[in-house]
């Protein structure tokens, strides 16, 4: 198998990096049509539609029903071929932007990505994580190609939901400990090969600038301000993420996460909050794992107020038997968690999640927060 690394085509990212999107679209299509919902309309339509207006482009919209539904998906298609425009603008959270890259896929034009909050890495990958109608993760598919644009401006992200931009925290946190699982067995990665030196230093690279910025980054967030710390967080959080997820490969962190949404206990749940947990399962799980840079990283997840016990994923309680069903799933056939240097049993996994909460609890008494 050989090395492969895939991209986005353009990354763009800043403060008011909106007021740019008419000339950076316009380098792309002739004819953008904009998937969104009323909320986000609210927060960047004037700006968005302006820009556009003023680089001489006239854009059709479409109102995004709430869940990356493979329906969903097909009405999207169809709405972009019968509107004939030849780009769409992705403009939301991690559900629009999956949304409008199947659609887009499907209709054969190009994608832009415009994340309003940086609460996991879907602007940058080329994959779509797929939802049924009752907010089940069902699967994620991949396109094949990532987007043309990524166009992500720090003060919208700075404005928007503290509780998403430490989620993308959770998510990116998974980052370098997923790829560094997947390189000691040459695992392979979601860009159809093996991971590159760049891909596991971006990995590397993700990881060391939320430990350095993630707390500081948070605080700003709080105060609605872009820092440096924001600029390097979200950078991390959409970029590094995106990149080293895709082309370094993901494991048992990612595993677990997909498989708590199967919880209705779960529902109210980020994906990154779910990754956040599924991080320190990880860690747990694989008994090489330095023993202080596991609690470091768990530290890291509460000072930014990560979940990391059963309690605060919505699992207070919770018996071996529940456990089990993601157990099973992940001890099964064609799991991530085939990906470590070890073999890995549903019971693992189920004595994994157990530690993990233990863990979170313990380092949260020594925090002095239970
Ligand atoms: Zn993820």
């Amino acid at each position: 198998m050989h090395k492969v690394m895939i991209a986005p085509r353009r990354y763009v990212q800043g403060a008011h990096a909106l007021k740019d999107a008419g000339t950076l679209v316009s380098a792309i299509g002739k004819k953008p049509i904009i998937l969104w919902d009323e909320t986000v309309k609210g927060i960047i339509g004037d700006v968005l539609l302006g820009s556009l207006k003023d680089a001489g482009l006239d854009a059709a919209t479409i109102d995004f029903k709430g869940d990356s539904t493979r329906e969903e998906a097909a009405r999207v298609a169809r709405v972009i071929k019968e509107s004939g425009s030849d780009v769409i603008l992705a403009a939301g959270g991690g559900k629009t932007l999956d949304t409008a890259k199947a659609g887009a896929a499907d209709a054969g034009v190009k994608v832009v990505t415009i994340p309003t909050i940086a609460s996991n890495d879907s602007p940058t990958s080329s994959f779509t994580v797929w939802y049924d109608g009752d907010g089940n993760c069902t699967g994620f598919e991949s396109w094949g190609v990532n987007p043309d644009l990524v166009l992500v401006d720090t003060q919208v992200i700075a404005n928007g939901p503290v509780a998403a931009f430490v989620a993308g925290m959770g998510d990116a946190l998974g980052t370098w400990v997923e790829a560094d699982a997947c390189s000691q067995v040459t695992a392979p990665n979601l860009a159809g090969g093996t991971s590159t030196l760049v891909a596991m230093g971006i990995a590397s690279l993700c990881y060391d600038v939320l430990m350095e910025h993630g707390v500081a980054a948070k605080k700003a967030v709080e105060e609605n301000t872009v820092n440096e710390s924001v600029e390097q967080v979200v950078e991390a959080n959409v970029l590094m993420s995106g990149l080293g997820f895709e082309s370094g490969g993901v494991a048992t962190a990612h595993m677990v996460a997909n498989c708590l949404p199967s919880f209705p206990e779960c529902h109210g749940l980020m994906h990154g909050h779910e990754v956040g947990f599924g991080v320190i399962t990880q860690l747990c799980l694989d008994k090489t794992f330095d023993a202080e840079k596991r609690n470091k990283i768990v530290d890291f997840e509460i000072a930014i107020g990560l979940p990391v016990t059963f309690a605060e994923i919505g699992l207070e309680g919770v018996d071996r038997e529940k456990l089990k069903v993601i157990g099973d799933i992940c001890g099964g056939e064609g799991s991530l968690c085939a990906n470590h240097p070890f073999e890995v049993t549903s019971d693992d996994v189920v004595d994994a999640m157990i530690a993990a909460d233990a863990l979170g609890r313990e380092r949260k008494k020594l925090a002095g927060l239970a």
